[in-house]
């Protein structure tokens, strides 16, 4: 089934808003079997609103617009739907009496102008909005399904949940999608291709995409059959090859998040962690503590931006800090062992390096960070890993956190 996703309304055009409703829609549709064909953006005027629509008709069985459904005078879509559809606007009065309940129950008056909103295409499905006055509309005809939602993300998602998702899984449809993501880290993109492509041939069925983000690269597979069971089953078998060859730096699947995966094997073994950063300045912890529960493991961090805090609280030697300097191997080493000792920790993570985009040199560039982990096992030292990353401060961030966290999934599940 070929689906469109049509947005509408001129901020979208200028880059104003970004279109957050298009990639929602696509991912819920996913998430039901469907992968979106189209997606297109248009303007606010009604001559685009119908050049727009007539096209997505021409190309998609099923239509689905947001924005543009207000009461106002800029809210073109139902203008252009009669225009297309050559239908007339049919006052509703349940949809009105339904308006004027919600504005009665907050003691207010409802806007004469929201008297439009009962007005529906003629032979046109409406799907109740709960958050707000514009109604969902759907249209059926020759073989096309046209459905305009509100723009108003929280109105839209609604709608979209409730009433439009089980609509179209009730729709005949020859294909079953299944869609699987295992998620990698502490790997690139090219590496983990160049060990899984050279034993792969993938049939026109089944696709295999690299989406890196910060904290990894997520390898999607989508598989097509006309069955579920034949699509779960081909996507099954490309999972066990993704395992068989790239099995260690997989740490998840689907929205499995590596502080997840963390928190969760911290407390199955029953151990605690403490964190000491530099360059991240707290990030690591924060996103350990993202997860709930995690006063069961994480005990506490250490900020330590300043050298001073390095030596005064960490305990690192001084002449550390003035033979190797604060970003380096044996820096991150005693910054890990001294941590675990204050906080009396099963484990210590330690993060210094240099986020950029200054204060980079020729022995020691932008992005290069020093990792360490102490453990109980040897108390007067740690692991250490150096790390090449990029120049963009945020980003160097977020990766040198997630790097952290993967050497501790190796530590713990002993993957070499
Ligand atoms: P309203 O009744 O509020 O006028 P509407 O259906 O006419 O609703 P729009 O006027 O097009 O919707 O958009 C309302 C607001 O919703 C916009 O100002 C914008 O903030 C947000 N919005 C619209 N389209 C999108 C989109 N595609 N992605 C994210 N946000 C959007
Ligand atoms: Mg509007």
């Amino acid at each position: 089934m070929n689906i469109e996703i049509l947005t509408i309304g001129d901020e979208l055009l200028t880059g104003h808003t970004v279109d957050s409703n298009a990639s929602y829609i696509a991912e819920k549709l996913l998430q039901i079997g469907h992968q979106v064909k189209y997606m297109s953006s248009t303007g606010d005027s009604l001559e685009q609103m119908e050049e727009a629509f007539r096209l997505a008709l021409n190309r998609a069985q099923v239509v689905i617009t947001t924005g543009g459904l207000g009461p106002t005078d800029d809210d073109n879509t139902k203008k252009a739907i009669v225009k297309v559809f050559k239908r007339n606007l049919i006052f509703h009065e349940e949809v009105l009496e339904d308006l004027k309940k919600r504005y009665a129950i907050r003691n207010m008056e409802m806007p004469a102008i929201n008297q439009n909103q009962a007005l529906l295409p003629q032979g046109a499905k409406f799907f109740p909005n709960k958050h707000g006055s514009a109604v969902g509309l759907c249209i059926s005809e020759n073989g096309r399904t046209f459905i305009s939602l509100p723009g108003v993300p929280r109105e839209m998602e609604q709608i979209l949940d409730d009433e439009v998702l089980p609509y179209i899984s009730k729709m005949p449809d020859s294909d079953s999608i299944t869609v699987l993501k295992l998620r990698t880290t502490g790997v690139g993109e090219s590496k983990l291709s160049e060990l899984i492509n050279p034993k792969l041939k993938l049939e026109s069925s089944i696709k295999l995409a690299y989406l890196p983000t910060y904290s990894g690269v997520d390898l999607r597979i989508i598989a097509t059959a006309s069955t579920k069971d034949e699509s779960d089953s081909l996507a099954l078998s490309l999972k066990r090859h993704l395992e068989s060859t790239v099995g260690k730096y997989i740490y998840g699947i689907d929205s499995d998040k590596l502080e997840e995966i963390i928190g969760q094997l911290l407390k199955d073994n029953d151990k605690t962690i403490a964190t000491a950063e530099s360059c991240t300045g707290g990030y690591l912890g924060s996103i350990i503590t993202s997860i709930a529960g995690s006063s069961n493991w994480f005990i506490g961090g250490i900020i330590s931006y300043d050298n001073e805090v390095k030596k005064n609280l960490l305990q690192v030697d001084k002449t550390i800090i003035e033979q190797h300097g604060a970003v380096s191997e044996e820096c991150a080493e005693a910054m890990a062992v001294g941590c675990r000792k204050l906080l009396d920790t099963d484990y210590a993570l330690s993060i210094t390096g240099i986020a950029g985009p200054d204060g980079g040199s020729d022995e020691k560039p932008v992005g290069t960070v020093y990792i360490g982990l102490a453990t109980k096992r040897e108390k007067d030292k740690a692991i250490v890993k150096k790390f090449s990353l990029f120049t963009d401060r945020n980003a160097n961030r977020i990766r040198a956190s997630y790097a952290a966290l993967e050497l501790l999934r190796r530590e713990i599940l002993d993957i070499q």
